[in-house]
Parts: C-alpha cells; sequence; structure tokens
C-alpha cells in the first residue's frame, strides 16, 4: 500500500477508543521490526522520524525505507515527521515524500506557534499531507522542576482551542506532563488538564508523547480521554540495545553484525507488539 492518511487513521482511533502508536525510525532493524509487528498485530502504524534521525539515516533512505515498509505491509502504514523545527524543514521533508508531519513551535510564544503552524498547514494541507501541531512544553529535563514550575509547563485549554481553531491541524499535541527519554521516578500526568481541552475539542485527535515509560492504567485512562497517537522511542531503544549488549557479555568473540542486530530486532518487535495490545489498536487493521 501506499502511505495510509495521518487523519483518518486517527480519527478512526478517536472513535472507536484506541491509540496508534508512532515508533521512532532509528535504523533498517527498528524499520522492519515495527512493520512486522503491525502486520503480525493487524494494527495500522506511524514510522517516527525526527530530524536527528533523519540526519544520522540521511532523509532518502529515510524515506525509501518507509516507502518500502508502506508498499510491503498489509496495514495501514504513515512516515511522520517528529517535532519538525522549522518551516523549511518541513518543505525538505515533505519535498523528500515524508506522508505527514508534526511542526513544533511550542517553544515559541502563541501567536507565533500559531502563525508557524499555519503556515506549514497551509503548504501541506493541498498536497493532501495533514499536521500535528504543538502545545506548552513536553520535556525531558523536567524531573527536577517544583509542582509549580511543572504547571506552567501544561498546555492551556484556551490556547489549545486557538491553536487548532486558527491553523486548522489535525491533531494536537498538547504539554500534560508527559516527558522524553527515560523518566526519574513516575510520571505524573495532568488528566484534569486533558480533559479540559478534551472538553473543548472533542472531534480533534490528541497526542501523548513520552509514551515509554507511562504506567499501563495511565496510558488507558489517556486514551479514554481522546489521545489518539501515542509516541513510543525510548523503550525500543532500550530493548534492542539491552538485547545487543548482552549477546556481547555472553560471548566477546561474535563480529557477524546479524548475530546481535538480529536478536536486537525481535526484542524491539515484542515491544511494539505489546505497545500496540496496551493502545487497543491491534487487530483494527
Ligand atoms: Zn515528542
Amino acid at each position: 500500500m501506499a502511505f495510509a492518511s495521518f487523519k483518518e487513521v486517527l480519527l478512526d482511533g478517536l472513535k472507536n477508543g484506541y491509540a496508534v502508536g508512532q515508533f521512532n525510525m532509528n535504523n533498517l532493524e527498528f524499520t522492519k521490526a515495527i512493520v512486522e509487528a503491525a502486520n503480525e498485530e493487524k494494527s495500522p502504524v506511524i514510522l517516527g522520524c525526527s530530524e536527528g534521525a533523519i540526519k544520522y539515516m540521511g532523509i532518502d533512505y529515510t524515506v525509501a525505507m518507509a516507502r518500502v515498509a508502506a508498499e510491503t505491509a498489509k496495514v495501514p502504514v504513515i512516515l511522520h515527521l517528529d517535532h519538525g523545527p522549522s518551516f523549511e524543514y518541513v518543505v525538505k521533508c515533505v519535498r523528500a515524500g515524508f506522508s505527514s508531519i508534526m511542526i513544533d513551535a511550542s517553544h515559541y510564544a502563541l501567536e507565533q506557534n500559531i502563525a508557524l503552524t499555519k503556515q506549514v498547514v497551509e503548504l501541506c494541507h493541498p498536497l493532501g499531507i495533514e499536521v500535528e501541531g504543538e502545545l506548552g512544553r513536553i520535556g525531558g529535563t523536567e524531573d527536577d522542576l517544583t509542582v509549580d514550575e511543572l504547571d506552567a509547563t501544561l498546555a492551556l485549554p484556551a490556547e489549545a482551542l486557538r491553536l487548532v481553531e486558527e491553523t486548522g491541524i489535525d491533531a494536537l499535541a498538547p504539554a500534560i506532563g508527559s516527558a522524553h527519554g527515560v523518566y526519574v521516578g513516575t510520571p505524573k500526568l495532568s488528566f484534569d488538564r486533558l480533559e479540559e481541552i478534551r472538553d473543548l475539542l472533542s472531534n480533534v485527535p490528541m497526542v501523548l508523547h513520552g509514551g515509554s515509560g507511562i504506567p499501563d492504567a495511565d496510558i488507558r485512562k489517556a486514551i479514554s480521554l481522546g489521545v489518539s497517537k501515542i509516541n513510543v522511542n525510548t523503550e525500543n531503544q532500550i530493548a534492542f540495545t539491552h538485547t545487543i549488549r548482552e549477546i556481547f557479555n555472553k560471548d566477546a568473540k561474535v563480529y557477524d553484525p546479524r548475530k546481535y542486530l538480529g536478536p536486537g530486532k525481535e526484542a524491539i518487535k515484542e515491544v511494539v507488539k505489546e505497545k500496540m495490545r496496551l493502545f487497543g489498536s491491534s487487530g483494527r487493521a
């Protein structure tokens, strides 16, 4: 199949009470593991790719791998730019063949976030490319913040409404207390805030970033409150690296990359399948 529609896949999740996983590509093994898991689980899937990962793999290799994955898959596959940093970078990814885009202008003041996000939507929508925007601060270093400081990073409902209405984005990533990377202690999601935003924007799919390490019950609750896309990368990276490290620890003489990258890939696949079951996307494709 060609790449699937981001919006269609997320709206089906919103309507039917499940979330679609975005799993990030870091190399060939990640890409294959994610799409094989999706096929076996009969789940739609979003391949996410950040600027850093694109720089590492090369943009043409990235799109080519994802395209082969989509064409050979029996389930909907999407190639999504994760945290697009600028209009120019979005143009580059659209030209290269990405099928949906996240523009992350959340570090700007609201007016500027709206202006840049709108510019991206105006570029993408006529090309049939759908857009995710972000509001508030989804951090990776929020662990030392006090409660007041943490509260200041959360997306504000009135601003969420403005961002969606004034830009026409197809999905919204509101900061609700999750963070990228490995959590120190248990993450505290603000379900009250999520609910307030959902009440204003009940037909807009919401995205939960930093999905690695959030307890299963919190994931289920977030989905029940309108989250229909959940981003996972760190858990796959940990599973991959941990498996390879164990192989090296057991056998110092191993030198054939296939002998350790293969098991690393299988470890990712297991994590992805588990997440698809947890998110409720298994059997939906
Ligand atoms: Zn993110």
